[in-house]
């Protein structure tokens, strides 16, 4: 843990002691009571660590209007998510000061549901009746009770298991991804053919391989991580080796002395040893062309290998 996050371990003990609740170092959150009201805290991005959403199961037919109420009446408060069971205040960034007197923050929140008719409740089944606090991937929490809680769990242990049994078909995997940079090649030697390098067709390139390698492998690893890697790295070079062939062969006469696209594929090499090509000209568009597909194709598969390694984890918060 660095030191960064200490300080901020330092303020969440803070308003866990002031709220009477737990800190949670392991889930990096403060989970607990306030006047009934079961409820999580936790920093929603990690850039704005003190910006942190509270979590609560509560319950009343109707009258949605309550998270606009919320949202108006606090300055603090940032966003309010209220769907069925499940209410979510996201709050702004705090001042230290804010911090010490969280409590009364809570207890502002617990006591406006009350005076609306809510009721503390298990978000799943809307049962009045005492909750635990349930983690779901990441930062995904629900407040649910113990049969909903098992129910749950015993549902999220068949998915395991089945995903456990079934294999990651990595040729099907790699044909997908193949087809998928095919699209994202066309795309920039489209688009590069007229004279321009836009960060759109990269941005194709990349999720499209991601994308399609799931869809035909079935389940990522890190496998699949390398594999796409590959099929991106090669179809970047392709692409931009096959935009300059086509400026070869339509404007620098090529074409007039009976030359195919081919010839001026095969030829660049020797053009830029010749420095007929200017390498320095010739490695930029490469580069910008990776750093594009690099911003759609890693983040893409971080996302995909993230959830993958989340997917079917449900833990209890409160031991
Ligand atoms: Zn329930």
């Amino acid at each position: 843990m660095g030191e960064k996050n200490e300080y901020y371990y330092k303020n969440y003990q803070m308003i866990a002691d002031s709220c009477l609740m737990t800190l949670s170092k392991e889930h990096g959150l403060i989970y607990g009571e306030v006047d009934g009201f079961d409820m999580v805290l936790y920093p929603k991005k990690k850039s704005t660590p003190y910006a942190l959403t509270v979590v609560l199961g509560a319950v009343k037919a109707g009258d949605a209007d309550i998270a606009k109420e919320i949202k108006n009446t606090y300055k603090f408060v940032n966003e309010v998510k209220f769907k069925d069971n499940h209410l979510e205040i996201e709050l702004k960034e705090l001042k230290e000061e804010a911090l010490s007197s969280f409590n009364n923050i809570l207890k502002a929140f617990a006591a406006l549901l009350k005076s609306k008719g809510f009721e503390p409740a298990c978000e799943n089944c809307g049962k009045s009746i005492r909750t635990m606090e349930y983690l779901q991937g990441e930062g995904s929490f629900q407040i649910l009770c113990d049969e909903c809680a098992d129910e749950a769990k015993r549902k999220f242990a068949g998915k395991a298991e089945e995903n456990s049994h079934k294999r990651e078909r990595v040729i099907l995997g790699l044909i997908g991804a193949i087809i998928g940079a095919a699209i994202g090649s066309a795309l920039i030697i489209l688009i590069g053919r007229a004279g321009y390098v836009t960060t759109f067709t990269g941005f194709v390139l990349g999720i499209a391989t991601v994308l399609l390698y799931r869809k035909f492998a079935g389940k990522m690893s890190i496998i699949s991580v390398i594999v796409c890697l590959i099929v991106m790295g090669a179809a970047v070079y392709l692409s931009n080796r096959a935009v300059w062939a086509y400026a070869i062969l339509n404007n620098a006469g090529a074409k007039e002395y009976g030359m195919t696209f081919l010839d001026c594929f095969m030829w660049i090499p020797d053009l830029i040893k010749e420095k007929y090509i200017d390498s320095s000209d010739y490695t930029s568009s490469l580069v910008k062309y990776i750093l594009f597909t690099a911003v759609g194709g890693v983040g893409m598969l971080a996302s995909e290998f993230r959830s993958y390694k989340l997917e079917n984890r449900f833990v209890p918060i409160r031991k």
